[in-house]
């Protein structure tokens, strides 16, 4: 098997995501002892020649004890009014401790929502790249106070935002610093002799077992969703490692590629539109029989003729989900409106100028705005 040093010891972009278990360590205020740690060892993988971003969890649990707010609210108006008010405090924590190596931070409030817009994306990038320039460390977390999706229960966490952003930055490492020392063949809180998995090189059904739910307390990320990072990065071409928050310069250690955690190692690189296809937001589905999948799995573009239904409503070039037999199969960028599409549903292309009246894309998707999910 390859050393580790041969696979994490090349990344030169690397994210940092500290999770909320992390910066409190455990309490229910920032640790100072822990950010000023993180700092030390950013400072220190800087001077080895790495540019470092950050995304940081926190704000709602630092926030929730500044307003003597009950702890872990359920309610989403208090987490987001929590999440504005320990935002702050938050970062005035992250600038003390970056301060001391006089390094200047930069705050970006995002959402996936913000991922799925392309114009968004791109005024983001040259941002971020912008940051790095000038030697500033991008400091990341979810706009919660704006957005409920990401503070909710269903949708994502910091995990798969701190994923997306290392693949859209096209990141080499991801390192998720947490309050477990990584993937365990079982949930070690509750068996005595779980195994440390230290290298993932395919996401199996075993590994997805493994993984199960949340199993850390504080934090809204469990290995569920480490998981879907993994994947997310995995198509970026981007290895992902996680870590514990207990041990000395863990940061080093991963980077160097030390004997710690749980590597994930991506092998695969998916086109950078693909990749935002895969992680934007869809704004509508639509359902098509089995003959189209088969067309999308041989790479050839969606045609009226195999979509059986459309739901929502989206306009020409939104992202869409395509779903087969119940089964979300691939996403794509619509050449129409679900308006449209509604008309022109299980006809023939050449049935299409007829109906729509005007000279039309006789396709759905285009084969290179689809992804296979
Ligand atoms: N954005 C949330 C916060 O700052 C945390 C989400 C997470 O823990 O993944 O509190």
């Amino acid at each position: 098997m390859t050393a580790r040093k041969d696979i994490l010891g090349d990344a030169d972009r690397i994210v940092i995501k500290v999770g909320t278990s992390s910066i409190t360590m455990g309490g229910d205020t920032a640790s100072p002892l822990f950010m000023d740690s993180v700092a030390d060892q950013v400072s220190r993988l800087r001077d080895m020649g790495k540019e470092v971003l950050i995304v940081t969890s926190g704000a709602i649990g630092i926030g929730l004890r500044a307003m003597d707010a009950r702890p872990k609210p359920k309610e989403i108006p208090i987490r987001q009014a929590a999440a504005s008010v320990g935002q702050s405090l938050l970062m005035q924590r992250w600038n003390e401790s970056f301060q001391r190596h006089g390094i200047v931070i930069a705050q970006i409030l995002i959402t996936l929502d913000d991922y799925t817009n392309r114009e968004r994306v791109n005024n983001l990038n040259n941002t971020i790249d912008t940051l790095l320039d000038h030697k500033v460390v991008p400091i990341f977390n979810e706009n919660d106070a704006i957005c409920v999706k990401e503070i909710g229960p269903v949708f994502g966490d910091n995990d798969t935002l701190s994923a997306v952003i290392a693949s859209r930055m096209d990141a080499d490492l991801l390192v998720i610093v947490s309050d477990v020392n990584g993937l365990y063949d079982r949930n070690p809180k509750l068996h005595a002799d779980a195994r440390l998995i230290p290298t993932v090189t395919e996401i199996t059904d075993g590994i997805r077992k493994a993984a199960g739910g949340s199993i850390s307390g504080i934090g809204t990320g469990g290995m569920a969703t480490k998981l879907h990072a993994a994947e997310i990065c995995r198509d970026a071409g981007c290895n992902m490692i996680i870590v514990s928050n207990e041990t000395e310069d863990i940061l080093i250690k991963a980077v160097v590629g030390e004997e710690v955690g749980t590597v994930f190692v991506s092998d695969s690189r998916l086109s950078k539109k693909r990749r935002w296809l895969k992680a934007a937001n869809p704004s509508g589905t639509i359902v098509i029989d089995e003959g189209a999948l088969r067309a999308l799995e041989s790479n050839r573009s969606l045609l009226p003729v195999g979509v059986t239904d459309v739901a929502g409503s989206f306009l020409k070039g939104d992202v869409v989900a395509v779903v087969c037999n119940g089964v979300a199969v691939a996403k794509g960028i619509s050449n129409h409106s679900s308006e449209e599409i509604r008309r022109i549903r299980g006809l023939r292309s050449d049935r299409i100028h007829e109906v729509l009246g005007r000279k039309s894309h006789s396709d759905v998707i285009l084969r290179e705005n689809i992804v296979l999910l």
